[in-house]
């Protein structure tokens, strides 16, 4: 079957990928979301790209993101409606980076529930501590971003512990949630999402 073919007869593919920081779900969920011809909907870049063009909303969480802390929920989950309400997310669409936290689950169950709609898988990428800390300083020194200072960076691993990680296992009380080993090289990682993915009748990927 062609991958076109796959899409085809995908029923859906509403998508949301989670792991620590440093998990490297970011560079995996656009692997995932260009193959099955879906966008990405990553908070943290929508944030990003206010901060950098000046908007209001940028100039509202300038702050925020540098501190390594999390947006107010509400702002966070108008945003996402406003994406999600797009043209091009009506196919399905990858979440990155939202929901964060049991509140912000429920929000997005609010909207999605409002269309008939939920989520079809979510991907967990298991990555230890260790690792994820040795990644991120290597991001530091190549991208400069200006949340990846230690204190910021320690900061997101705690928020990511304490209120993110929680939010898997409601995911896996609704038997959505599939657990990745994220070590490994790229093509591997991606090798094992999209046999996870296709036991769930969600299209091939490579
Ligand atoms: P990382 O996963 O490395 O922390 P992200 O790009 O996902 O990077 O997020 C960067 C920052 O953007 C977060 O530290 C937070 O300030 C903000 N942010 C992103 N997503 C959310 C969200 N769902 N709720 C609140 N704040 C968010």
């Amino acid at each position: 079957m062609t991958l076109r073919q796959a899409q085809d007869d995908l029923a859906s593919a509403r998508l949301l990928i989670v792991g620590p920081q440093g998990s490297g779900k970011g560079t995996q969920g656009i692997r995932v979301a260009e193959a099955l011809n879906i966008p990405v909907v990553s908070t943290g870049d929508i944030f990003r790209a206010n901060i950098k063009e000046g908007t209001e909303l940028g100039q509202k969480v300038t702050a925020i993101l540098d501190a390594g802390d999390l947006v107010p929920d509400e702002l966070t989950s108008e945003i996402v409606r406003d994406r999600l309400s797009q043209d091009d997310a009506q196919g399905g669409f990858l979440l990155d980076g939202y929901p964060r936290n049991t509140a912000q689950v429920h929000h997005l169950d609010a909207f999605l529930g409002e269309h008939d709609a939920s989520l079809d898988a979510v991907i967990l990428l298991d990555v230890p501590r260790a690792e994820s800390i040795a990644r991120l300083s290597l991001r530091a020194v190549e991208q400069g971003r200006s949340d990846d200072t230690d204190e910021a960076i320690a900061h997101r691993l705690d928020i990511y512990e304490h209120e993110t990680a929680p939010i898997i296992s409601v995911y896996e009380e609704r038997g959505i949630v599939d657990r990745i080993d994220g070590v490994g090289s790229l093509d591997e990682i991606t090798a094992r999402i999209s046999a996870a993915l296709a036991a769930r009748g969600i299209a091939q990927l490579v």
